[in-house]
């Protein structure tokens, strides 16, 4: 009866990019419990272990509820009040770009903000405090996807509702193990009532794999060739939607003698995957009505991440699969708002999805805020890496992390640690003060999570749906929000961003920033609204609540090139980014492994129910025939060790994986001890993928 709640409001999940829409529990205006909203139109009354135990990760007794300040004497993380803490944010950070300029001092943040807070954070580092450089772990998700998209469609656009999950006759999942890393989505394929073809590529047997209809388990990083050959197999045939093609693509032609020398000769030697195997394949997507095909981290963690997607984007060019419903060329989304990220941090494109190097860009977004256009940089931010690198190299002295856990999640984490350690001034602002990012800081500040504050997230199909303040934040801890604004307030450029007294004020901001843009949200009138109607997915230049509530892109054939028109584009395939060899003779492949993780664990791993789902020591899966050449069985502590680390883990023996294989997964710390720094060179995305190492027995 103590918990019995007198009053229920609705949120989105502040996890994954599925959105899925939840019902809280209130008592005297606190949240106590909730359920999956029956009524959202993404998640249809389901969740997974994740979303149910959203709540119960807030309680934590490692919640930062003070600022912290490093002593200089003893080393040691101190409390300190926020005056202290803010007064020292303001004058270290000045007094490193002083001396070095305003560009030695960046910041790297998430796709886990609101995208008010991403908005006022990305506008307060850039024209208020004259950073240069800033970036987003989104840069480890979701970059591929967008540079793919914005070559082949003009402007970064996954074109799909989830609706098409059910819609689909044939549902190609390249490098997504959709079962696990996306349960609810997956929940909607099994709703499909056409008996669906299930269709997967992917290295290793995934929970996926195992229930799909047909699944090719192609050795690591041969999907671009199979899907070239897949795309000669249907010129060949001339099963090519000609008529769609004709009226709304350019660079056919050139594809067509692009991929003739993939033969299903070449790529059985280069996939592994029989001939016959292969013209299935062709087969099925041929003879399929609607077919989508659909992409994760799989492809995107990748040194050649974006020709891949586009690879697959073209397999939906060329068979007119796309506008339609159940089709597509689908990137799925990783953190919940990795499209706010996209559109509105600040980091690889300017508020609102407009250009940094854009003149007339640059005259919008001052006009819209009102400030002058010579505070918005000329150029566009480094990416991670070369943030990373800029620090190595001297130029970057100072960082600002928000919300992400870079010592744990970024590639090779031995050089990442050494990286951090070389900055003059480490921020880190956080929920939880015991991440390995927070534990290097010089500073930290304690920062309110999901369910503690209020804004909006974009899920992968383009939906905004509303997350709102049900908790009280612990102790002294802010909102990223109000910790933004005092930051300005202290650190004098407060007066830039007057306007912005509550997440719903940079909302309307927001809105005047999309008119004109393919993401225009002019037609949600205010959060009330958005709430009202079950979210809202861009574009809504018109009335949202005229608009139906499960909309694609792309219905009338044009896209966001000038000419309208969409690109194929190509590449030849590049060998293996570190090769394996005697001395290194495994691929690591590294991923989700469960439903119940959330990335590095930051949050789920303080849910005694998430906890029971899954092992907490780190465990490295290994192919029978392997382990029984190593004489390792499964629970033997193994060793695993790369040009660049070495980790102990406990073997777990499965077909799983493919002979001279091994998959670990990425929610433990100690799994980038091993992976090696090579990025897309489009998207500069990591490849997480793919590294040689050596295993032996303990
Ligand atoms: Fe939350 Fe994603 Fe789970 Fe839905 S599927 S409940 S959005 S973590």
């Amino acid at each position: 009866a103590r918990l019995a709640p007198d009053a229920t409001t609705t949120a989105v999940c502040g996890y994954c990019s599925t959105g899925c829409g939840l019902k809280i529990h209130l008592k005297n205006g606190e949240a106590v419990n909730l359920t999956p909203n029956t009524e959202y139109p993404v998640n249809l009354g389901m969740a997974c272990p994740k979303g149910w135990e959203a709540l119960n990760v807030l309680n934590a007794p490692d919640r930062g509820t003070t600022p912290l300040l490093k002593n200089a004497k003893s080393g040691r993380l101190e409390p300190v009040d926020w005056d202290i803490a803010l007064a020292s944010f303001t004058d270290r950070f000045k007094a490193i770009q002083e001396k070095h300029g305003p560009a030695s001092v960046a910041f790297l943040s998430t796709g886990q903000l609101p995208t008010e807070e991403m908005t006022y954070l990305g506008s307060l580092a850039k024209f208020g405090m004259g950073m240069l450089h800033g970036d987003g772990n989104t840069r480890q998700c979701m970059a591929t996807a967008v540079v793919a998209y914005k070559q082949a469609f003009g402007f970064d656009a996954p074109p799909y509702t989830y609706q098409d999950f059910e819609e689909s006759d044939t549902i190609v999942l390249v490098g997504s193990n959709l079962c696990i890393a996306h349960p609810i989505m997956w929940e909607r394929v099994m709703r499909n009532p056409h008996s669906p073809e299930i269709i997967v590529l992917d290295p290793r047997m995934t929970e996926t794999a195992m229930q799909s209809t047909m699944h090719f388990p192609i050795n690591p990083k041969s999907d671009q060739t199979l899907l070239y050959t897949i795309a000669n197999i249907l010129v060949q045939n001339n099963w090519i939607d000609w008529e769609f093609v004709n009226e709304h693509t350019n660079g056919i032609h050139e594809f067509i003698e692009f991929i003739e020398p993939f033969t299903l000769e070449r790529a059985e030697t280069e996939t592994g995957i029989p001939q016959r195997d292969i013209k299935q394949l062709a087969l099925k997507i041929h003879e399929g009505k609607r077919v989508s095909f659909w992409w994760t981290m799989g492809v995107n963690q990748s040194y050649q991440g974006v020709r891949t997607a586009q690879a697959i984007i073209n397999l939906a060019l060329m068979t007119g699969n796309i506008g339609r419903p159940g089709t597509g060329a689908n990137s799925i989304t990783g953190q919940c708002n990795a499209m706010g990220s996209r559109l509105y941090s600040n980091t690889t494109s300017l508020l609102g999805g407009h250009d940094f190097t854009v003149p007339e860009h640059r005259e919008k977004v001052a006009g819209i805020l009102g400030i002058d256009s010579q505070l918005i940089p000329d150029q566009n931010s480094k990416a991670y890496n070369e943030i990373m690198e800029g620090i190595l190299r001297g130029e970057i002295k100072g960082l600002w992390v928000i919300c992400t856990n870079t010592a744990h999640s970024w590639i090779n984490q031995s050089q990442t640690k050494d990286i951090l350690s070389r900055l003059d001034f480490l921020v880190v602002q956080d929920m939880y003060h015991s991440t390995e990012t927070a534990q290097m800081a010089d500073l930290f500040l304690p920062a309110a999570g999901w369910g503690e504050k209020e804004g909006t997230f974009i899920n992968s199909e383009r939906r905004y749906g509303l997350l709102k303040k049900v908790k009280t934040a612990p102790g002294n801890a802010l909102s990223d929000f109000n910790i933004f604004r005092l930051i300005s307030k202290y650190w004098g450029c407060d007066q830039l961003f007057e306007k912005w007294q509550s997440p719903e004020d940079v909302f309307q901001t927001m809105k005047q920033l999309s008119i004109g843009q393919p993401c225009d949200i002019t037609g949600i009138k205010d959060y009330k609204m958005l709430d009202r109607l079950n979210g809202v997915q861009w574009p809504a230049a018109t009335d949202a609540a005229e608009l139906g509530s499960q909309r694609r892109l792309f219905e009338d054939g044009r896209f966001y090139h000038e000419d309208g028109r969409a690109r194929f584009l190509f590449e030849e395939p590049k060998p293996l980014s570190e090769p394996t060899s005697s001395a290194y003779p495994f691929i690591l492949n590294t991923g989700r492994g469960t439903a119940s993780q959330w990335h590095t664990q930051t949050r789920t791993s303080k849910s005694e129910v998430l906890k029971k789902l899954y092992p907490e020591s780190i465990y490295a899966e290994l192919n029978p025939q392997d382990a029984r050449e190593l004489g390792v069985v499964s629970n033997d502590w193994i060793v695993v060790k790369s040009q660049r680390g070495r980790l102990r883990a406990k073997a777990f023996v499965t077909q799983a994986v493919r002979p001279r294989q091994i998959f670990i997964p990425m929610h433990y710390k100690e799994t980038n001890v091993l992976t090696d720094a090579v990025f897309d060179p489009y998207s500069k995305q990591p490849s997480y993928k793919t590294c040689a190492v050596k295993v032996h027995l303990e």
